[in-house]
Parts: structure tokens; C-alpha cells; sequence
């Protein structure tokens, strides 16, 4: 079991310089573990503002036209929050819930994933406020298109590198690199098309990117597994999202021989105690309009009773605030392990940690993705083509060095692994601004 030590809401400070603002859902907290964090370590005040606030926010409007010849103005966002150790680094959302706050949170938690994770890069996030299951292909790519025109240099494969995230995926991402460097000289085009990862393997991709973050959940499960001396076969598994990050996840544990029974996406909620073939389910999802809905051999159940399910393992791999006040003391296994970016809220997290459930916290857990990301990112600067093996070795290594940084830090602060994660992320940030110093 990890260490934890008791934490109330009401002991956070109120000494950020932007305590006036007003934080809701998943930006509230993040900034609550932030300041959390930062009272246990005592991080430089100085630093402490710094990263409490994001450097820039842009927001663009851009118009489209449809199918139909009608015009639609859509809205997107970029976050980017802090660029001290490298480039900004983050998904691109396609998602009706994407707005100014919850781009802010994705990107805040991003600098701190890839603190952690000991990458060259910074924390950006962003997204159009769209339900893409509304537009054609055709619809979608002129969307991409423009919202990439509309961002212009403030991405840049030096600058800000996004990736995929809910709604996005492989093809949206080679329609940016494609945008984004056709609308500059000829002469730099292939200087340029890393401005994205998660590319296609034909548009620059990396081998093994596809899995990377799932691949690292399972890396985390299996870490957590030596630690606790819990294995992992025949566990039970749960899992919230069969996106990217619920498939690969659910596809590495039943590799580790855990049975999968219950899945909730957007769609339906199915459950089956004797388990659920990720690959049949996920035949099913290609050809279901990426739904699990209508899978005929499991059973549907109310969706409010999924994370209270008897299962050893929960793995939330969809939305943000998913596991709050109204579910969290329902949850009986020994582990939750954050595919999801903020998928627990403070109350949540507080009740979990009551019942003596262990968390694996999103910004290691994930950390696979970006891991992957800046591998692809990598063997495009160097005009390389690695081997998925080799790649998906190096995400081992990374993320079980970073496991290792978190254990060996909560011992030090006996504190949880949460907190545990942000102390190495603002320690390597706090050492840079301190080296460096401030400008001018
Ligand atoms: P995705 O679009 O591939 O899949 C999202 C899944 O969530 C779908 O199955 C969808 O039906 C489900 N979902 C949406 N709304 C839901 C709801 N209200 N209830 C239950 N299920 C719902 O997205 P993804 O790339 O798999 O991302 C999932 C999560 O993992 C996000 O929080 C994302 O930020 C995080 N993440 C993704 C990556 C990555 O590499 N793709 C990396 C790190 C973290």
C-alpha cells in the first residue's frame, strides 16, 4: 500500500497570486494539488507564482463550411502553461466540454507529466468545442484544417507540439502536420512536420505510439504489482473509455492474464463476470461507430453502478471528474489506475484514500503517451525509423524510472504517491528557474 498522510481541504493555502480567479471542475484540481503539493515540499515562492499561472491562453474563432454549403463558426482553445524545460507538449481535444478552464487544468497537468517523466518539454493542452459525431470526414478535416491555420505559429515543432487526446487520433493529427507545413516555405516542409505527434506511421509516425499510453498504464499495474506483492493475474478489471488509452489498457492487463468484466463508454455501460475479450469487444467498437453499445455478449447495467462493481483493479481511461463524492466510497478494489487525465476529484480522492484504495495518479500513469510522443518527435528531428520493440522498451524504462522517483519521494515526504509525483515534477521545475533565473 502506498504511504498516505491525512489531508483536509481546509488546510490549503490561499497564498496564490490567483486565488481571485474563478476555478471550477477540473482546473480547481489541479490547482488544489498543486498548492497541496507545494506547501509539503515548500516550494520557491517566487516559482510557486510562476507556475500558478499558464503563459498564454488563445482562443480562436474560425469559420467552415459544411457539406450542406452552410457556415459554422467553431471555437478553439490553447493552453499553454509553462515552457521551462522545453516546448509545450499536449493533446488536442474534439470535445463539447472543451472550454478556457478545462484546457487550462489538461495543461497545467501536462507540465507536470512531463517534469516527471524527465522530458525536454513543457505542458500545453487544448481543442475545439465540438461533438465530432455531428460532422462527415470531409466535415471534420476542414475543421482541422482551419483550426490549424487559425492557431498559426503559435504551434511549431520547437514551439508547442500537440498530440492526440478524446476525440482525436491519427488522422487528425497528419491533417495538421499536413496544414501546418504547406502554409510555410516549401523549402522547410520536412523540418516541419513533427509539429505534431501521433501521426500516422505513412505521415511520420512511430511505431508503437498507437499503444504507448495504455502500454504504460499496464507498466504502472505491473510496478504497483511488485510493490504490493499483488499479482495481476486473475485480477478483475474495470474500465471507463474503450478509446485509445481503455483498449490498449484493457489489451496489455488481459496480456498479463487479468480478466476483464465491465466496460462503460459514452454509449453503454456492459458488465460480464466471466469476462470480456478486448479484442472481440473492440471488433466490435470499429465497426460500431466507436461504441461499445449493442455488444451482445455481455449484459447492460445501470451506468451510476459501474465504479461500485466487486473488481480488483478500476482503470477510469475517459473524461475528467469521473470518480467524485457521489461514487468514490463505492469503489472496492485495491487499485486505481489514472488512464484518464483528472478522472478523480478532491473529494474523491479524500474518500478513496479513506478506504485504503491505492492510486496510481494520472501524471505517471498516462505518462506513456508523451513518453511516446517525444520518441516520435525525436526520431523525426533525426530523420530515423525506429523499431516498435526498441521504442516500447525505452517507455518501459522511462516510466519505471519514474515509479521508482515517486516511491522513493513519498518515503522521503510520507506522503502519498500523488503528492509524491508533483514534488519531483516542481522540484526539476524549481531547480531550472533557479539556475537560470528570470529574464531580463
Ligand atoms: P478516445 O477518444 O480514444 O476515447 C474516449 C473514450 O471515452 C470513448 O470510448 C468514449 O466513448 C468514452 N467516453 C466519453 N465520454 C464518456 C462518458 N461521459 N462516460 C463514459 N465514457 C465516456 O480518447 P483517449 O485518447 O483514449 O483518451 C481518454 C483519456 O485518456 C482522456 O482523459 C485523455 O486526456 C487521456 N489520455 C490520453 C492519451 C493518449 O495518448 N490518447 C495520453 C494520456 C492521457
Amino acid at each position: 500500500m502506498e504511504p498516505s498522510r491525512a489531508r483536509t481541504i481546509s488546510t490549503r493555502t490561499a497564498n496564490m497570486n490567483n486565488r481571485s480567479e474563478k476555478r471550477q471542475g477540473m482546473y480547481q484540481v489541479v490547482m488544489d494539488q498543486f498548492e497541496h503539493a507545494a506547501d509539503i515540499m515548500g516550494l520557491d515562492p517566487g516559482v510557486r507564482k510562476i507556475l500558478g499561472k499558464t503563459n498564454s491562453e488563445i482562443v480562436v474563432h474560425f469559420p467552415v463550411k459544411l457539406d450542406d454549403g452552410s457556415i459554422e463558426v467553431f471555437t478553439g482553445y490553447r493552453v499553454q502553461h509553462n515552457n521551462a524545460l522545453g516546448p509545450y507538449k499536449g493533446g488536442l481535444r474534439y470535445h463539447q466540454t472543451v472550454d478556457l478552464d478545462s484546457a487550462r487544468a489538461l495543461a497545467i497537468w501536462m507540465t507536470w507529466k512531463t517534469a516527471l517523466a524527465g522530458l525536454p518539454y513543457g505542458g500545453g493542452k487544448g481543442g475545439v468545442e465540438i461533438n465530432p459525431k455531428l460532422y462527415s470526414a470531409g466535415e471534420l478535416e476542414r475543421i482541422t484544417r482551419r483550426f490549424t491555420y487559425a492557431l498559426g505559429d503559435n504551434i511549431g515543432p520547437d514551439l508547442d507540439i500537440p498530440a492526440p487526446d478524446v476525440n482525436t487520433n491519427p488522422q487528425i493529427m497528419a491533417w495538421i502536420a499536413d496544414t501546418y507545413s504547406s502554409t510555410k516555405s516549401p523549402a522547410t516542409r520536412f523540418i516541419n512536420l513533427h509539429v505534431v505527434t501521433g501521426k500516422p506511421l505513412g505521415a511520420g509516425g512511430l511505431e508503437g505510439r498507437d499503444r504507448a499510453t495504455g502500454f504504460g498504464v499496464v507498466a504502472t499495474l505491473k510496478a504497483w504489482s511488485k510493490r504490493t506483492g499483488k499479482p495481476l493475474a486473475g485480477m478483475r478489471y474495470i474500465v471507463q473509455g474503450f478509446g485509445n488509452v481503455g483498449y490498449w489498457t484493457s489489451h496489455f492487463l488481459a496480456k498479463e492474464g487479468a480478466v476483464l468484466i465491465a466496460v462503460q463508454d459514452a454509449s453503454s455501460t456492459i458488465h460480464n463476470v466471466k469476462g470480456i475479450d478486448p479484442e472481440d469487444l473492440y471488433n466490435h467498437v470499429e465497426a460500431n461507430n466507436r461504441s461499445i453499445a449493442g455488444y451482445t455478449k455481455a449484459g447492460t447495467m445501470p451506468p451510476s453502478e459501474f465504479f461500485g462493481l466487486p473488481c480488483d483493479i478500476v482503470v477510469p481511461a475517459a473524461l475528467g471528474n469521473q470518480i467524485t463524492a457521489a461514487n468514490a466510497g463505492s469503489i472496492k478494489a485495491h487499485v486505481l489506475a489514472e488512464g484518464a487525465n483528472g478522472p478523480t476529484d478532491t473529494e474523491g480522492e479524500a474518500i478513496l484514500r479513506q478506504n485504503g484504495v491505492d492510486i496510481i495518479p494520472d501524471i505517471l500513469c498516462n505518462s506513456g503517451g508523451v513518453i511516446g510522443s517525444y520518441y516520435e518527435w525525436l526520431q523525426n528531428k533525426r530523420s530515423e525509423i525506429w523499431k516498435i520493440d526498441e521504442v516500447l522498451e525505452m517507455i518501459h524504462d522511462k516510466i519505471d524510472t519514474a515509479f521508482e522517483k515517486v516511491v522513493s519521494t513519498s518515503e522521503e515526504f510520507k506522503v502519498n504517491w500523488r503528492d509524491a509525483a508533483y514534488i519531483v515534477a516542481l522540484r526539476r521545475l524549481e531547480k531550472t528557474y533557479k539556475e537560470r533565473g528570470i529574464f531580463p
